[in-house]
């Protein structure tokens, strides 16, 4: 791994004890992934299989699709399949073939396991084997789990992007392979700004069109957009590609070092550094100011969910002088939030969840604003609570420096809805 040195605070989180909890908790399956990924890869298809919860799950979090042709569905698994494990496979594929017939248009499908029983004692691994057999060469069959044993929200990108690793294509020249689902109009800022700094060999995982699966190889360096891809990161590695150890590009600061990073093990001049960023940064800066009279000085309490926590606490701290009472995150993998642990001013940090007690806690601190699932939000707003969704931060184009603004915004606006409450 390789890294950039970064302006580190003196009472950051490397060494602060992380409390860790295993208990109930409050957090949608990974399943939900797809709501974002289909809108990524627009050649793809997640194929569910599940029950009539899972089929309401994505329906309700993505909206029905009325005017396109969806991109998801759900072969809900009933009683009549359990009467045989070769029912249940014999009916996966009619499902599968059906699909395919009426669909020439979808280029991957990927059959996504989930947690009913039924479902658990299907091997979706040998399944998606056996119709790739018979698809070779037309469709690219993949599978993975968003099973809610198994994954928290997050999880089911890394599930999805560690089941393409292997079909990525050999290269072995020298390219940057920014990893993690973002907006197209982000992707489009960062490719400027790559090669305004002259970094042009660059490619993004997941690609826009599942076909276009990017290169990888010993020369491939490795930028991660998102800090929940802890198995896709090791499975790239395990391709041969370089992580580079970065903050992630939320805010003026985290953008800066996470191109400042690229910039460093391109051999990218500093001054040629500061000239493509300086304008970009600026209108950031501007855009952030104006919620800074909103938010500075505001207490925040974040529940675990995205895995976003740490890098948006710091971005809220470091940029908006707010005060993190505890930052919870699902899972605490320092190969990913290494960088970010030095830039976190002192706080406290959880990983997992026990809902009662951190609810508890949370009550206690009696902070302005929580961060939290869709689950925890309705019942601590009831109880005179401010929160704020965290799926709306997954769900939103929030990455680099022109949607550091709208990003404070999104924490700005529900203490705003309290101050004209009170007008
Ligand atoms: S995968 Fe499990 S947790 Fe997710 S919607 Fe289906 S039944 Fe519910």
């Amino acid at each position: 791994m390789t890294g950039t040195a970064l302006p580190v605070v003196d009472t950051g989180c490397r060494d602060v004890p992380v409390l860790k909890e295993r208990g109930q908790r409050e957090v949608f399956c990974g399943l939900t992934g797809i709501v974002w990924l289909h809108r990524k890869m627009q050649d793809a298809f997640f194929l569910v299989v599940g029950s009539r919860t899972c089929a309401h799950l994505i329906q309700s979090a993505a909206g029905v699709m009325i005017f396109a042709e969806p991109r998801f569905a759900t072969a809900i698994l009933g009683d009549r399949d359990l009467a045989g494990m070769a029912d249940c496979n014999e009916e996966l594929d009619r499902v599968v073939r059906q699909l395919l017939s009426r669909r020439p248009d979808i280029t991957t499908l990927f059959l996504v396991g989930s947690c009913p029983s039924e479902v658990i004692k299907l091997d979706l691994a040998k399944a998606s084997q056996r119709l790739a057999v018979e698809y070779v060469g037309k469709v690219r069959i993949l599978s993975y789990s968003g099973s809610g044993i198994e994954t928290t929200f997050t999880q089911g990108e890394d599930a999805c992007l560690k089941a393409m690793v292997p079909a990525l294509p050999e290269t072995q020249e020298q390219n940057l392979l920014v990893c993690g689902t973002i907006a197209d109009v982000v992707e489009d800022q960062f490719t400027r700004l790559f090669r305004e700094l002259g970094i042009t060999n660059v490619q993004y995982f997941p690609p826009r069109r599942a076909t276009q699966l990017p290169p990888i190889g010993p020369n491939t360096k490795l930028l991660l957009a998102q800090p929940f891809l802890n198995e896709t990161v090791r499975a790239l590695q395990a391709r041969g590609a370089t992580l580079l150890s970065a903050p992630y590009p939320l805010g003026v600061e985290g953008t800066t070092a996470w191109l400042r990073t690229a910039a460093d093990a391109f051999g990218v001049a500093p001054e040629r550094f500061a000239s493509a960023i300086a304008a970009p940064a600026q209108r950031a800066r501007t855009a952030i100011a104006r919620y800074k009279p909103a938010l500075e000085g505001k207490r925040m309490f974040w529940f675990p969910d995205s895995q976003l926590e740490i890098p948006l606490a710091r971005f809220l701290a470091r940029e908006l002088g707010v005060e993190n009472i505890e930052v919870g995150t699902p899972y605490l993998d320092k190969l990913l939030v290494d960088a970010e642990l030095d830039l976190l001013p002192r706080t406290a940090l959880s990983e997992g969840q026990d809902v009662e007690k951190q609810l508890d806690r949370c009550k206690a601190a009696n902070p302005d604003l929580t961060v939290c699932g869709l689950g925890l939000a309705n019942p601590l707003e009831a109880e005179g609570m401010r929160t704020k969704w965290s799926i709306e931060l997954v769900f939103s184009p929030i990455h680099g420096f022109d949607q550091a603004g709208d990003l404070a915004e999104l924490f700005a606006r529900p203490l705003d809805r309290v101050g004209r409450l009170k007008v």
